[in-house]
């Protein structure tokens, strides 16, 4: 094998040809046609681009009666050859072959990710294969180019990166049902005097969990270091079987100090925006691929949202709206309900048309440290909502007064011995602050149109249901 020949991804060959030159491609084979003329192509996928590069195998190699015919859908190969210009009409170059080497073999017979339609669904059962189909690839990208662009927007704005701990001992961060983390015996756990388990014998000598948020965490360095933001998995142990909840995912907690809910706001929207903005520019094949086969009307509904200002209104005016909207709600609209999807998504899709900023919450639907608004019944939460989603971001200005916060802890009837730390903040040189928190893959949905969660993210987690 010449090691001087360059190995270049099929996005290298394919975006920046070098006709002429000697190159080694590696990849898994999409397709396999032969022609009249004796020779074969190759559509070789290696994940790094949309499309695959054809590769022309012409008959007279050595091994083209032996090994070719070996070659399948799923096969991995490796390809030495020439960049040349394309006969046909679909790429400007292919890469004719002057030695194939199948790597590894893959039956036909049992291979599950064979060229016919496969749903969503059954995908699902495949979460380790279905990378090598073009939607999980496509959505596998278009993760990897809105983290990033998670970083470099805030990085622009001298944000710092925070990382908070997946482990935490807080056991109500408000955000949700936790999962217990525990090294006891499970079946004969120690019991203390009152027959409750005594998580004093525990690896941490105390019951901890996995974090919900990291909005606590954030909030010390926040009012200290100015502006941060995490980007890691969350966990929630909730009940929920819809097509918008999993049991892992990753969130972004952007948290500010010396900011209001107007500027959190504003903040969110222009994150939002710059997030669209680098996947339209990023993944143009992606997206028109999510158009042509996932949602029509996407790369519409993508820049309508880049062009136009969010609409921003209260809960009660919310509230009026949709109770004076003569639609039948599943869940009936009264003021101090939570609003279910169904209500946020009319907001979004059928009044407004465009992403919604809901601020103003009742106090008794949203957490205890969101800041009590003078009126005593709502705090200064912000809910973003956004057309085919709903809520994709849930954040608010923190309450930065002591006595209020302890006050609030107490009413949802929280012990304040274990916030001590929290209410520290607030003792010592305490300063407006406010935050958000943005579901990860909720953006994902967003942007590439996919109805159900479970199919953003690599291996889903949701109740009952662990593959890998
Ligand atoms: P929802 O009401 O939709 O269950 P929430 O109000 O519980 O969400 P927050 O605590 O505000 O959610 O979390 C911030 C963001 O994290 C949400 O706006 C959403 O984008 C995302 N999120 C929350 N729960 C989940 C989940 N179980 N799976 C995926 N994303 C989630
Ligand atoms: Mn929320």
């Amino acid at each position: 094998m010449p090691e001087s020949i360059m190995t270049r991804s099929v996005r290298e060959i394919l975006t920046s040809p070098s006709i002429g030159s000697d190159v080694r491609v590696q990849g898994w084979v999409r397709t396999k046609r032969e022609s009249k003329a004796g020779l074969t192509f190759l559509e070789v996928s290696d994940g790094s681009y949309f499309q695959n590069v054809q590769v022309v195998v012409p008959a007279d190699l050595p091994n083209y009666a032996t090994e070719i015919p070996k070659l399948h859908t799923g096969s991995s190969v490796m390809v030495l050859g020439k960049e040349v210009q394309s006969q046909g009409g679909k790429q400007a170059v292919e890469v004719q072959a002057r030695e194939v080497s199948l790597i590894g073999a893959c039956d036909p017979a049992i291979y599950p990710i064979g060229k016919q339609k496969m749903t969503h669904e059954y995908l699902r059962d495949f979460t380790h294969l279905r990378p090598r189909t073009n939607t999980f690839s496509a959505i596998a990208r278009v993760r990897n180019v809105l983290s990033m662009a998670i970083h470099d927007f805030f990085q622009q704005r001298g944000f710092i990166w925070l990382h908070t701990p997946i482990i935490t001992g807080n056991d109500a961060e408000g955000a949700g049902q936790m999962f217990r983390v525990t090294t006891l015996d499970l079946d004969k756990p120690p019991r203390k005097e009152d027959g409750q388990v005594d998580f004093t014998q525990d690896f941490f000598a105390s019951g901890v969990n996995l974090t919900v948020s990291g909005q606590l965490e954030a909030e010390a360095y926040a009012c200290s270091m100015g502006k941060v933001y995490t980007f890691g998995p969350t966990f929630r142990a909730e009940n929920s079987h819809t097509s918008r909840h999993l049991a892992e995912f990753w969130m972004v907690e952007p948290e500010m100090a010396f900011a209001d809910l107007e500027e959190n706001a504003q903040v969110a929207e222009d994150f939002l925006r710059h997030l669209l903005g680098a996947v339209l520019e990023k993944c143009p094949l992606e997206m028109e691929f999510f158009k042509q086969r996932v949602e029509p009307a996407i790369i519409d509904t993508l820049r309508a949202v880049l062009d136009n200002p969010f609409k921003r209104l209260t809960y009660t005016e919310a509230v009026d709206i949709l109770k004076k909207s003569g639609e039948t709600f599943k869940y009936a609209v009264e003021w101090g309900i939570d609003l279910q999807s169904e209500h946020e998504r009319y907001l979004t899709e059928k009044v407004f048309k465009s992403p919604v900023i809901l601020t103003d919450y009742p106090k008794g639907i949203k957490a205890f440290y969101m800041k009590l608004n003078p009126d005593g019944k709502t705090v200064r939460a912000m809910d973003v909502l956004v057309p085919g989603i709903g809520e994709i971001i849930g954040g608010a200005q923190r309450e930065d007064r002591e006595e209020v916060l302890l006050a609030r802890i107490k009413e949802m009837g929280m012990h304040e011995g274990p916030l001590q730390w929290y209410l520290d903040l607030r003792r010592f040189g305490s300063v407006p602050h406010a935050g958000f928190g943005l579901g990860f893959e909720r953006l994902v949905q967003f942007v590439t149109g996919m109805g159900n969660i479970r199919d953003v993210i690599p291996f889903p987690r949701t109740p009952g249901h662990i593959r890998i």
